[in-house]
């Protein structure tokens, strides 16, 4: 059989994927990545990003892949709903985000990397990879039948279930959380730029809804939750919401898993990283990993290029990927863990307290693991929640 040789091999056509490739091909190495279907994005999700997240993948916001624009406060229900806390990003020093149409985005973001010369293979499946004589050999399924790939370095990017994951990585605590969305049409939203969370053990079990809108009345309505049934939860919470979806209808259902268990120990090996959800490069409270992979496969993606013109693809010089990204990500998704071990613990009668005490900025820090001393330092005033919580946070 006739072997195809690159440089490079990104298995994996999401976020972190077409970030690196687009990476690797800027340095002129040569890259091939592979994407098992016939569309990128085609996972569901609810699609929401910071403007962080667009200047992370050197994208100015378009009308071509967002959906909903400006969108800048979250209101975070507790079980006792009435008592909503509500986040606006400007009084905390955040600039917003919007809704994307994701395929859209991922979209541009294949034309970015394809421009910057990467070779891009849809409907190719990667079925094994192996090491021989120095180089990864990778078996590909495609619509002309299988083809071989030979590559120096391979980037996994290739998500929950990751063959490279699979072949040559420890992935001891990765857990993940099952996540059903649909998206709804003719929704009654009161407020089209702001997102809504609900969090209870009624509603969403170790997890949370949301409403994501898209304006006209279209919606990303979805539920993540661990040990109870995403559908039945999520069918409960759309009925007892008569005001929002009593004239509502679901376009379309898709269900997807989130890790949620925090990034694994080891990033790379030599001639192999892994990115983005095939790390659990998730932020495990809120779910969101769209940002985390786009900066993962960025800095991935340089640090291959630059290995390789070296000569020297090395796991302690690839380490400098790792490095990297922990320096902004790694506390912040380890933070986030502990806030999430501790909050899925709490009664609804617990959450609701918290909602009296919290104001928008404790639940940004506390959701994004960032400022948890501080968050800590306030919960030791109040005894149901010192030694439940705040230790722990401190
Ligand atoms: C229901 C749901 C809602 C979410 N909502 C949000 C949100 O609103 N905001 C947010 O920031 N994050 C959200 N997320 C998380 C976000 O979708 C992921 O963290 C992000 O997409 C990770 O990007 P990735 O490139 O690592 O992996 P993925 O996006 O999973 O991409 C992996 C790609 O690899 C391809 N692939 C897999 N195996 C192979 C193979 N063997 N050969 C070839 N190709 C392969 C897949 O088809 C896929 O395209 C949500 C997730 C879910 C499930």
């Amino acid at each position: 059989m006739k072997i195809a040789s690159y440089d490079i091999l990104v298995i994996g056509g999401g976020p972190a994927g077409l970030m690196a490739a687009r990476k690797t091909s800027q340095k002129g190495v040569k890259t091939l990545l592979v994407e098992k279907e016939k569309q990128f994005g085609l996972k569901v999700c609810g699609e929401a990003a910071s403007t962080a997240t667009l200047t992370q993948a050197e994208l100015f916001p378009s009308e071509s892949f967002i959906c909903s624009r400006e969108i800048n406060r979250v209101l975070v229900y507790p079980p006792q709903e009435e008592k909503k806390v509500e986040i606006y990003a400007g009084g905390i020093g955040y600039s917003g985000g919007y809704i994307l149409n994701k395929m859209a985005f991922l979209e541009e973001m294949g034309r970015l990397a394809l421009q910057e010369g990467t070779e891009i293979w849809m409907v190719a499946v990667a079925n094994q990879l192996v090491r021989h004589d120095g180089l990864f050999r990778c078996t590909i399924g495609t619509a002309e039948g299988v083809q071989l790939v030979e590559a120096k370095l391979v980037i996994g990017c290739d998500g929950m279930n990751s063959l490279v994951a699979r072949s040559f990585f420890n992935r001891e605590g990765y857990r993940r959380i099952s996540c059903l969305q649909y998206e709804m049409a003719n929704c009654h939203l009161a407020d089209p730029t702001r997102l809504e969370i609900f969090i209870g053990n009624n509603v969403a079990p170790g997890g949370y809804v949301w409403i994501f809108p898209k304006g006209e009345g279209l919606a990303n309505v979805g539920i993540g939750t661990q040990g109870a049934p995403a559908r039945k939860c999520l069918d409960k919470f759309i009925e007892t919401h008569p005001q929002r979806f009593q004239k509502a209808r679901v376009l379309s259902m898709g269900a997807a898993p989130v890790p949620i268990g925090g990034q694994i120990e080891e990033l790379v090996q030599d001639g192999l990283m892994l990115c983005g959800d095939a790390a659990g490069q998730v932020i495990p409270l809120t779910g969101a990993g769209i940002h985390s992979a786009i900066a993962a496969g960025r800095i991935a993606g340089q640090v291959a290029a630059e290995a390789l013109i070296e000569g020297n693809i090395s796991r302690e010089k690839l380490s400098a990927y790792p490095e990297q990204f922990n320096e902004t990500w790694g506390k912040r998704i380890t933070d986030s863990l502990k806030a999430q071990q501790l909050i899925v613990k709490l009664s609804d009668q617990e959450l609701n307290q918290l909602a009296d005490i919290f104001t928008g900025q404790d639940i940004v820090d506390l959701a994004n693991g960032f400022n948890l001393a501080r968050v800590g330092i306030k919960l030791l005033k109040y005894p149901t929640f010192a030694a439940k919580v705040a230790r722990a946070l401190l």
